[in-house]
């Protein structure tokens, strides 16, 4: 089974969730696919094995082949093309690989050349597989490498993604990727803000879903109500207590700083379990 924990926004907790749940099942593997910010690795210390590069597809123009005409720059809705006199510009940075310039060139005079974006590592961490991508500065988008980290799972054993945060394109990747959504939030207007966002995402992509209340306490109602009337369980409240803050910074995973919560996340992933077979 393959269980996502995204949030529909940053600081939630859900890489704290994603860490402490991976830890709680038996030989459950994570995958760090928060790839702008990974730091799944800071509770872990993994050990990395292998570093796979990910590249995307950039056009290279041939100007002895060119006529200036134009079509290329008209075609890329992402502006990377500039044709200028006698010149075809290409900004990298704005290209999104689609390759689409290739086919609308009239003169075969674009190739596809690599830019790297950024990699996949892949390792260990107590015993666990460990993956995590990693995306350079000025990378336009995460998907690629998102794939790639999902060419490395080991299919016999439960999967814990943790999921960039927001509802962009590389977070869709995940949620297509994964049986189960297990979403974080907080009790606050943005948390609940952003809850809806996600909920709705994992409504469009028809995968069921859960949430973690995060930081819970007396501010909780507008969460559950608005759960309540989505149809999505609220699987766990973590409590808004300042040892579970003071474990945070530094660097412990909830798990390890308050083992109760591993019988705590083993009932979670049993209900997630019992969702997905029913
Ligand atoms: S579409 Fe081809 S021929 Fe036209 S400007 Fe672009 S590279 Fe040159
Ligand atoms: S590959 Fe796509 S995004 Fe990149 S320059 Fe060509 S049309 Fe634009």
């Amino acid at each position: 089974m393959v269980v996502a924990v995204a949030s529909g926004k940053g600081g939630t907790g859900k890489t704290t969730v994603a860490v402490s749940l991976a830890l709680s099942v038996t030989r459950a593997q994570l995958v760090d696919a928060d790839a702008e910010e990974p730091n799944a690795h800071l509770f872990l210390s993994p050990g990395i094995r292998e570093t796979v590069p990910v590249a995307m597809a950039v056009p290279e123009v041939h100007l002895q082949s060119c006529t200036f005409c134009g079509r290329c720059a008209a075609f890329c809705r992402f502006n990377a093309l500039a044709v200028v006199k006698e010149q075809v510009l290409v900004f990298p940075e704005l290209c999104h690989g689609c390759g689409g310039c290739i086919h609308a060139c009239p003169e075969g005079a674009i190739e596809r050349a690599e830019r790297r974006i950024g990699e996949v590592e892949v390792g260990e961490a107590r015993g666990r597989r460990f993956i995590q991508g990693r995306l350079r500065p000025g990378a336009p988008s995460a998907v690629r490498i998102v794939r790639e980290e999902m060419t490395h799972l080991d299919r016999d054993v439960p999967a814990i993604i943790d999921a960039p945060p927001g509802t962009a394109c590389a977070v869709q990747e995940v949620m297509a990727a994964a049986d189960f959504c297990l979403l974080v939030t907080e009790p606050t207007p943005f948390g609940l803000h952003d809850l809806r966002m996600a909920i709705d995402l994992a409504a469009q992509l028809e995968i069921l879903a859960a949430v973690v209340i995060n930081r819970s306490g007396r501010w909780d109602s507008p969460i559950e109500d608005e759960c309540r009337r989505r149809g999505v369980p609220v699987l766990l409240k973590i409590p808004f207590e300042r040892q579970i803050a003071e474990a945070y910074s530094r660097g412990e995973a909830l798990t390890d700083a308050f083992p109760e919560y591993s019988d705590k996340l083993r009932r979670v992933y049993a209900e997630i379990e019992s969702g997905v077979r029913a």
